[in-house]
């Protein structure tokens, strides 16, 4: 019994990791440009409003 619910964790875990490897490649190939300052996806080639606009006081 234990041996027949663990294989198929296994399994179910094999499966999982290869669909997010398959979501990650895809992933890959357009990069997620951030800002390293905020963290935010800047859209655009324009830099990111947190370091050009700066609040006043
Ligand atoms: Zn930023």
């Amino acid at each position: 019994m234990l041996v027949k619910v663990v294989l198929l964790f296994l399994l179910g875990m094999a499966a999982l990791a290869m669909v997010f490897k398959q979501l990650g490649g895809r992933k890959r190939l357009s990069k997620p440009v951030t800002c390293p300052r905020c963290g935010r996806h800047r859209i655009g080639n324009g830099p990111c409003p947190c370091g050009t606009a700066r609040n006043k006081g």
